[in-house]
């Protein structure tokens, strides 16, 4: 995001922006610096500042509700000095990244905070698989992030003709969603993905070999792992050795890659379902019942279109599949945490929602 204020503000390259400082005045009384959190690491985490990037405890900002655990992306304000030195506090999340822990318990997982951009990598090496795409899309549309499909490794289908036809696919897939072409090994689409992507954080999503890692690098300029191993410079002078999981790109705008965020599942895309199968959500509008399943019910108008041959039939079994899944997996998890989180993006979304539609325009 940009920000209007001159001088740049050293945190700018990640992402502060005068909203940002809005919100931090609070804790200027109080002499903490603003930070961003660039990984969090049992009980401490690393937190890049106008001083340099400081290791500090997360004691403060670790509650038992696993929503509420300080994350990867998190503005933070965080004392200058002490031993330990704390995080005292985080600013309300724009934006969140919640994953399910696992089948037996019920909590999410946070995995990244403040996120602008989910870019869900798909493979052109291999066959479209259009419902996996659109489950990842529901993931990323309850994040309260704006997804965009790459279809990576586009130089292996040299055919302009088809690379077309499998693009308009996705496209009918994903109504609300940029579909971008790239490949890694030609350059091909990486300026138009690095323009879009600088305006703000990106996480990527994608079945293994889909050619994350390769995407990083590139959009990085340089290999991640060397990135990672990058010495940075804390408060003192001291040298420490980071892993970093927040990545300021050249071209502008943040990268997030946490371990946790390769192999996300399903958790609880309620309204990104709605989102993914909009031209449905649309036709069930029109059902006779408003409670209407769209299996056998009278007067249902999502029948009545996959009759007509308007609504194809792998589309609608998509979408039944993805809302049974999710069913399922609602039925297991607090709903109070969930309106817990939704009500921050609520309060905060509408602004990025707007400098998000105003993007929207480049495309
Ligand atoms: P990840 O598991 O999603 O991180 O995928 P990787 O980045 O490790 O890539 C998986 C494989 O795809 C590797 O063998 C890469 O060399 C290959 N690959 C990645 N990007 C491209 C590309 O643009 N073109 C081609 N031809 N191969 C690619
Ligand atoms: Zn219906």
């Amino acid at each position: 995001m940009s920000s209007s204020s001159l001088p740049l503000h050293p945190l700018t390259s990640y992402g502060w922006d005068d909203a940002w400082a809005d919100e931090f005045t609070r804790f200027d009384s109080e002499g903490l610096l603003p930070g961003r959190v660039i990984r969090v690491d049992r009980g401490q985490c690393d937190v890049v500042t106008a001083d340099g990037v400081l290791r500090a405890d997360t004691a403060f900002v670790t509650p038992n509700d696993p929503l509420r655990v300080v994350c990867t992306g998190d503005w933070v304000a965080v004392e200058p000095a002490g031993n330990p030195r704390y995080v005292r506090a985080y600013l309300p999340r724009r934006t969140a990244f919640v994953r399910s822990t696992s089948s037996k318990r019920s909590e999410g997982q946070i995995l990244a905070a403040n996120i602008d951009y989910v870019v869900v990598a798909v493979s052109l090496a291999v066959e479209l698989d259009l419902g996996r795409v659109e489950r990842f899309l529901a993931l990323a549309w309850e994040s309260g992030a704006q997804p965009v499909v790459v279809l990576t490794k586009a130089d292996l289908v040299p055919e302009p003709a088809t690379l077309g036809h499998l693009t308009q696919d996705v496209e009918q897939t994903a109504p609300g969603v940029p579909v971008l072409p790239v490949s890694a090994a030609s350059g091909e689409g990486l300026d138009v993905l690095g323009a879009v992507l600088s305006g703000g954080t990106t996480v990527l999503l994608g079945q293994s070999g889909a050619g994350k890692s390769t995407l990083a690098n590139a959009l990085l300029g340089e290999d991640v792992m060397e990135v990672r191993a990058a010495r940075d410079v804390d408060g003192k002078g001291r040298h420490t050795t980071t892993t970093r999981n927040l990545l300021a790109l050249p071209g502008g705008g943040v990268l997030i890659d946490t371990p946790g965020l390769r192999g996300v599942g399903l958790w609880d895309a309620g309204t990104g379902v709605g989102q993914v199968f909009a031209e449905i959500e649309a036709l069930a509008a029109d059902c006779r019942f408003h409670d209407c399943a769209h299996v056998a019910e009278p007067g249902c108008a999502v029948l009545a279109a996959f009759e007509s041959g308007s609504l194809p039939e792998r589309r609608l079994e998509s979408y039944r599949k993805l809302i049974r899944e999710n069913q399922r997996i609602v039925a297991k998890t607090d709903a109070r945490l969930r309106a817990e989180i939704r009500k921050d993006w609520k309060r905060k979304g509408a602004e990025g929602r707007a400098a998000m539609e105003a993007k929207r325009g480049r495309w």
